[in-house]
């Protein structure tokens, strides 16, 4: 009888279904400890971990209107917690809960009638489908908290570029030293995390460079903000390997340049005019993400 290796922590789903559709369904066994199901097995079908994704999902949405309103003109993101961004009236408790305060007010301010503007349910909304996505990509993997916080930051990133066209430093920045933690507390109970993890720092350090250098040869054409960006982007996708790094940098160009000749053709956009690029960065991550999910191998 061989001996028994050290006990060290590890996280391993056994019993997966190799069907996305049947995964969602019956979930896998996730055995706390090394050495298969023990006494700390338990099983987490990938439905219930979807609806928890979607209420966490909309719940983050709905802080995430309040970033969208505020961090592009520097404002206190906490405080106040809720309130009209042209009258200032404060919103009542009721009227904050995520899409059914919206609805009890019919986007329209209490005391002055402005209207708010539907892409607030939308925002609400669109993260938690997003949260949905990535709870039936990963299931309940441990870097599943890392992918929330993508989805979450490319939710409000494009809100923001398509409004203002930028990506604040108040966001990107802080996503790094974030997304480093999620990702590098899965890399320490993953088998093979290690691994992963400097495979995402060189995903992180080729995207920057990338981006970096295209913004040097032309500013006008790639900004700042976008290499800046590029790191995290790359970050995730290098966790997923090479092929996935490689597909959501081109990826964004191609979404770019067919949805600019689509523009074109439509005469809303001339040559000269310039599409903000961060939307298609960050919807090509996200579709690469979930696509590579389909393929087999391990889910993360
Ligand atoms: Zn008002």
């Amino acid at each position: 009888m061989s001996a028994e290796p050290a006990q060290s922590w590890s996280l391993t789903r056994v019993r997966c279904s190799s069907s996305p559709l049947a995964r969602a369904w019956h979930g896998c066994t996730i055995s706390l400890l090394a050495g298969g199901p023990g006494p700390y097995a338990v099983q987490v079908p990938d439905w219930v971990l979807a609806g928890i994704g979607a209420v966490a999902g909309v719940l983050a949405g709905s802080y995430l209107t309040v970033l969208a309103a505020r961090v592009p003109g520097r404002e206190n993101v906490l405080h106040p917690p809720g309130r009209c961004p042209v009258c200032g009236a404060r919103l009542r408790a009721m009227d904050m809960i995520p899409l059914v305060g919206w609805l009890r007010l019919r986007g329209r301010c209490r005391s002055c009638h402005a209207r708010f503007g539907r892409w607030y349910p939308a925002v609400e909304l669109a993260t938690g489908l997003l949260f949905v996505l990535m709870a039936l990509r990963f299931g309940a993997s441990p870097v599943l908290p890392a992918f929330w916080l993508l989805a979450a930051l490319a939710v409000v990133l494009t809100v923001i570029d398509l409004r203002y066209q930028r990506l604040p430093d108040l966001l990107t920045l802080p996503a790094y030293p974030a997304a480093l933690a999620l990702l590098g507390v899965a890399a320490l109970v993953l088998p093979g995390g290690g691994h992963r993890f400097l495979a995402a720092l060189v995903g992180l350090a080729v995207a920057f460079l990338l981006f970096l250098l295209l913004h040097v040869i032309s500013p006008a054409g790639m900004g700042f903000g976008d290499a800046k960006l590029s790191g995290v982007l790359g970050l995730y996708l290098g966790w997923l390997g090479a092929a996935a790094l490689v597909a959501g940098l081109l990826g964004a160009f191609l979404l770019a340049a067919v949805t600019g000749l689509g523009l074109m053709a439509a005469g809303k956009a001339t040559r000269k005019s310039l599409i903000p690029l961060g939307p298609f960065m960050l919807t090509a991550t996200l579709a690469v993400i979930t696509v590579s999910g389909l393929l087999p191998g391990p889910a993360w």
